[in-house]
């Protein structure tokens, strides 16, 4: 008999969790004014909200951190995690921040200025912001399978090279600072990018004079999909492949909180001296001295610790394995969901589940109520509420897709609370008809709304 497939780890520690009712979760998620961001961890049974920093550490991390050194300049933790990512990903330059945006914050706040042009592949929600709110423009130049749930491409996070040669011919170089190839590519479904598309991005921008940033957030994940997709790759290692992952990158933005397995944390990575001269100012005044920027000694070396078991086979197979499993689950229960599945998450096509609610209505959304009232599953809405009004109409800009994210946070749960959450999923399917009236906003903030917004249901 073949022996099945276990985790890679055990546990030596763990948390208590508590099941709710539904008369309570019904209570509580109307307190919350309908935003799922609003409940109290404790009134979740599995929370699926994001992988951000969620993740469970080793007793490796855990026993780097009492090695800690605090020191304000030169500390010993910003030394070993500068090794660790200049033999990771290759760049001789790093400046530390607290979390992804504000290496983005830094990055861009060098780098992006008022008017410029700044293509990509489906920007993630922080990265578009910084954008926007430096009043540019983010071009989404994904290839257009990306946007049909049910194509088996295998590299959905690619860049179509034709949408880019466009963008970059249209204008001028000084007012395209940089392309970013997001590795995964959270916003179309954690979709991995071929390996051949990041050398033909790169080559590209080097023909138009114009520098590649990678969004490394889950760039192992990314990784472990061309080992397993990608022809030539299966006899690499996971640290083989980011290696030549990050020959087609000139700088990279960080957020450590996924694929570091560190509950917080950021980094920039460059290969320019001159570009770290310039962005070290910016950190200084927005994150902290270079040496630690917005980061504890203990939590430098927990990441880089991290970095290195992240970049593991073993780890990435249990990770992948566990989301497909999950995703699997749902599509024997005749639930549509995007394939094929994503990295850190399985995305519920949220239209096709619920037809009767409008998108004007927030269906994503209030597919990841019901889910909530039904199991105490906390999910997130990927949808008209997160992408938000455009800049100069400030009409709503409704997106191709209604998503509900379940993502997966690293090494916490098992395959029993996947069965839970996958159950849950398929009582709300069964009683899909019944659901017929979404919600309205009643207050949202001028940008980044989702987070905050206070809904009510629709009469
Ligand atoms: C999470 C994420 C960010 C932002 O990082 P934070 O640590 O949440 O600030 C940027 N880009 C991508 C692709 C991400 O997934």
């Amino acid at each position: 008999m073949e022996l099945p497939f276990a985790e890679s780890y055990k546990m030596k520690m763990v948390e208590p969790i508590r099941r709710s009712t539904r008369m309570e979760r019904e209570q509580w998620i109307s307190s919350a004014n309908y935003n799922l961001f609003n409940l109290k961890s404790d009134q979740v049974f599995i929370d699926l909200l994001t992988d951000s920093g969620t993740g469970a550490m080793s007793d490796r991390q855990w026993a780097a951190m009492m090695l800690g050194d605090e020191s304000y300049a030169g500390a010993s933790s910003y030394y070993n995690l500068k090794n660790a990512i200049e033999k990771i990903f290759g760049f001789p330059y790093f400046l530390p921040t607290h979390q992804g945006r504000a290496a983005e914050n830094v990055l861009f706040s060098t780098l992006v200025k008022q008017s410029d042009i700044v293509p990509g592949n489906s920007h993630f929600d922080t990265t578009k912001g910084h954008i926007e709110f430096r009043k540019a423009t983010a071009v989404d130049c994904t290839i257009d399978e990306a946007f049909d749930i049910d194509s088996p491409h295998l590299f959905k996070g690619d860049i179509d090279l034709e949408k880019l040669e466009n963008v970059l011919r249209a204008h001028p170089r000084e007012s395209i600072p940089f392309i970013i190839v997001t590795v995964t590519c959270n916003s179309s479904g954690g979709q991995p990018v071929s390996m051949k598309n990041m050398r033909e991005v790169y080559a590209m921008a080097l023909q138009y004079g114009i520098p590649v940033c990678f969004d490394s957030a889950r760039f192992a994940e990314n990784a472990y999909f061309i080992k397993l997709r990608e022809e030539g790759y299966r006899d690499k290692s996971i640290k083989e492949i980011v290696s030549e992952m990050y020959t087609y990158a000139d700088m990279t933005t960080m957020s450590s909180k996924k694929d570091g397995i560190v509950n917080m944390g950021g980094f920039i990575g460059l290969r320019s001296e001159e570009l770290f001269r310039r962005a070290s100012t910016f950190n200084i005044m927005f994150e902290g001295y270079i040496t630690y920027g917005g980061m504890s000694g203990r939590d430098m070396n927990a990441l880089a610790t991290g970095l290195d078991e992240g970049t593991e086979f073993e780890y990435l197979e249990t990770r992948i394995r566990q989301v497909e499993y999950l995703g699997n689950l749902l599509i024997s229960y005749g639930i549509p969901i995007q394939k094929p599945i994503g990295g850190h998450a399985v995305f519920v096509d949220a239209k096709a589940f619920l037809p009767k609610i409008k998108q004007e209505e927030y269906v994503a959304q209030t597919l990841a109520i019901e889910l909530y009232k039904e199991a105490g599953v906390r999910g997130v809405e990927i949808g008209t509420l997160l992408a938000d009004r455009d800049p100069l109409t400030r009409e709503n800009r409704y997106p191709g897709l209604e998503l509900l994210r379940l993502a997966i946070p690293r090494r916490v749960y098992t395959n029993n609370h996947m069965d839970v959450v996958a159950a849950g999923l398929k009582n709300v399917w069964d009683r899909r008809n019944e659901i017929t009236r979404g919600y309205n906003i009643a207050w949202e903030a001028p940008i980044m709304r989702h987070f905050t917004v206070v809904l009510e249901k629709t009469k």
